[in-house]
């Protein structure tokens, strides 16, 4: 595996490349939703690229940027084991300059949900998404469904800026009690994490509401409410179609369920697509 941090030496480890990159960025703390993602790019590709880059143009004022969990010794044995050919571990000067042109989230998409609790944090990710999907010449980029909102905005970009490579959403990925794994979990201690499943618990209350024929988007998010009230602060509960525009009915196969709450130190998020 060979370990960039400059984007001479990602240039230079490139050149020998030819067929298929799977590109899969993180911002390290690696878990097995980062490794779910990694396996199957691995799978699909004949060569893998991944990103280790703590992005502080996404994170806002007052946000933990300096406390984000780095765990770079352990992230580059997993990379290792998993079979990836060039880890990208850039610097922040190596990514950006004084005085940068930017790109904006699009202007009702971008800004309900994360966009409005977060103003600023898609501007900043999709910055540096365009940034690495160029650097690493991806032709197939993996994105956990995890952030929701993320993914259908990088869809948008790539759409948008007619950009020559394939998102591939990928799955959640739970512990065994329904947690969504994160990096940020491991600001949780043990009673915290078991109030953080009220989170999943939520969500799987809804699905059986939908299961059992309840559609109206109200009367489940009343009772996905009552379920969070474990949580020490509920920032939202949001039933939208797959273009995030709210709903009044679930429509099945074009409905995604979100949540965001304060438990303890970490804000967590998840959500379920139906
Ligand atoms: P992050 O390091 O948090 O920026 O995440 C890097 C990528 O991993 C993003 O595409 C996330 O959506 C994805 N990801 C994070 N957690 C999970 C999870 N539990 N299941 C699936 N994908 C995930």
């Amino acid at each position: 595996m060979i370990i960039a941090r400059t984007i001479e030496t990602l240039q230079e480890a490139k050149k020998t490349l030819q067929g298929s990159i799977g590109f899969v960025p993180t911002m390290g703390a690696l878990h097995h939703g980062h490794l779910s993602l990694i396996r199957q790019a691995r799978e699909e590709n004949e060569y893998l690229i991944v990103s280790i880059f703590v992005n502080p143009t996404q994170f806002l004022e007052g946000e933990d940027l300096d406390a984000y969990p780095r765990k770079e010794e352990a992230d580059r044995k997993i990379c290792e084991l998993a079979g990836v050919d060039i880890l990208f571990m850039p610097t922040i000067d190596q990514m950006y300059e004084e005085d940068e042109l930017c790109i904006g989230a699009p202007a009702i998409r971008g800004y309900v949900l994360e966009g409005e609790k977060r103003p600023g944090h898609f501007d900043g990710m999709l910055q540096v998404v365009m940034k690495l999907l160029n650097l690493s010449s991806a032709t197939h980029a993996y994105f956990g469904k995890k952030d929701a909102q993320q993914l259908a905005l990088i869809t948008q970009m790539v759409k948008n800026y007619f950009m020559d490579v394939t998102i591939i959403p990928c799955e959640i990925v739970r512990d065994e009690r329904g947690l969504a794994l994160s990096s940020r979990n491991a600001y949780l201690n043990h009673e915290e994490k078991e109030r953080a499943l009220c989170l999943s618990r939520a969500l799987k209350r809804a699905t059986k509401m939908v299961m059992a024929g309840e559609l109206h988007v109200e009367k489940i998010k009343q009772e996905m409410s009552a379920v969070l009230s474990e949580a020490d602060r509920v920032e939202y509960i949001a039933i939208v179609n797959r273009e995030f525009k709210a709903l009044e009915k679930v429509e099945i196969g074009n409905t995604i369920i979100l949540v965001a709450a304060w438990v303890g130190k970490p804000r967590l998020i998840d959500n379920l697509w139906i």
